[in-house]
């Protein structure tokens, strides 16, 4: 995998627990549910959005899970860029 931890604090993120990493300055995005700005950015497969009617609102993983009714799996995010902080994550915790 092309990720470089340094590139990323050069970039503005801030790793706010091992393995999660975020950049303030977006922190303008909210959870629509929980206003939560302290969550990742991430994207879920359109499958996922069917169900949890999430099409154009910003969600975080918590309360994605909440609509879902059950934990999201690896195999739920799109192969997007953006989701390799997840795949970094889950990389780390296996
Ligand atoms: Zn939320």
């Amino acid at each position: 995998m092309k990720f470089n931890k340094e590139e990323l604090i050069k970039e503005g993120y801030i790793e706010v627990k091992p393995g999660f990493w975020k950049r303030p300055k977006s922190a303008l995005l909210f959870c629509v549910d929980c206003q939560s700005e302290d969550f990742i950015y991430f994207m879920v497969t359109n499958e996922i959005w069917k169900i949890i009617k999430g099409k154009s609102s910003i969600l975080c993983i918590h309360c994605v899970e909440k609509r879902l009714g059950r934990k999201l799996t690896i195999n739920d995010f799109t192969d997007a860029s953006i989701n390799e902080l997840i795949f970094y994550g889950y990389h780390l915790k296996s």
